[in-house]
């Protein structure tokens, strides 16, 4: 009996150890928590998320919390740098250790999830739809069977309206969001569907409207490199810091108080690090 249970247990152990291989960080990998600067992707095209400024420098909400995370990694303002990370590069540049961690729109997805560790979400935005302002014939997402819609190369978006709903759009391709704007008023697209956090900041100033139709929760990760939980259970006891000292309400207000948007400012529930 004793050597059976001191088999069992060996195996057990075994067991365990191969699975935090499987999903650890490979030989010379350092966790985010233990680095002392950090690279992190955001977006530099989108309005009040993350956005590039002629002398290079990045503002936004994404941008701010980045900063507030890295801080309490240990890693202050003067060693953080931050990178443009469109769409479509958000997975590789993180295989690649191009970026550390990346704060940009990046909704948690299953299949991201098997690239990505993802922390957070941070917050949890609706998917939303923006036309221009004379046209009445998209009320809602069904409407957009047979317009002509943004597919953002890497985004999540547009599977929402065409594979997730099954909705008959007619796909234009553009490499960003503000490129689809850029369509949208030249007339070549009829809708722009994606988070309403990004809608809000592209509609101000401009001849267009959001039609106030959500229909997804976007949880918004903080992407990691695939196999960093340490790093991960890290990063979700900043977000929950940043929500208890009344950052993450400050944060909202100051980026999207004039959006009209309503602003969740309790911590969202985590995904949990895998
Ligand atoms: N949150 C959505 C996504 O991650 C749309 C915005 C984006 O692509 O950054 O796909």
């Amino acid at each position: 009996m004793r050597i059976f249970r001191g088999a069992a247990a060996a195996a057990a152990l075994a067991a365990a150890a191969g699975s935090a291989a499987a999903c650890g960080l490979g030989a010379g990998e350092e966790s985010v928590a233990r680095k002392e600067s950090l690279v992190i992707g955001v977006k530099a095209d989108q309005p009040g998320l993350g956005l590039r400024a002629k002398d290079g420098t990045y503002a936004g909400f994404d941008v701010d919390v980045a900063r507030y995370v890295a801080g309490r990694l240990g890693v202050p303002p003067g060693r953080v740098t931050f990178r443009t990370t469109p769409s479509s590069i958000r997975e590789k540049a993180l295989a690649d250790g191009d970026v550390d961690l990346i704060f940009a729109t990046y909704s948690i997805t299953a299949r991201r999830k098997e690239a990505v560790t993802f922390g957070g979400p941070y917050y949890v935005p609706h998917q939303d739809t923006l036309v221009r302002e004379d046209d009445s014939s998209i009320r809602n997402v069904r409407d957009l069977k047979g317009k002509r819609l943004c597919e953002v190369a890497g985004s999540n978006s547009w599977r929402r309206v065409v594979e997730e709903r099954e909705i008959a759009a007619t796909r234009v391709k553009a490499p960003t969001y503000s490129a689809c704007m850029d369509l949208l008023a030249a007339r070549r697209i009829d809708a722009v569907s994606t988070d309403d956090l990004i809608l809000a900041g592209f509609a101000a100033g401009r001849q267009v409207k959001i039609i106030n139709a959500p229909f997804t929760d976007e949880k918004y990760g903080v992407g990691i490199r695939k196999g960093d939980l340490e790093g991960c259970e890290t990063v979700n006891r900043a977000i929950t810091r940043m929500y208890q000292d009344g950052t993450a309400a400050r944060l909202l207000t100051k980026w999207f108080k004039e959006s009209g948007l309503k602003l969740a400012t309790s911590v969202p529930q985590f995904e949990g690090c895998s």
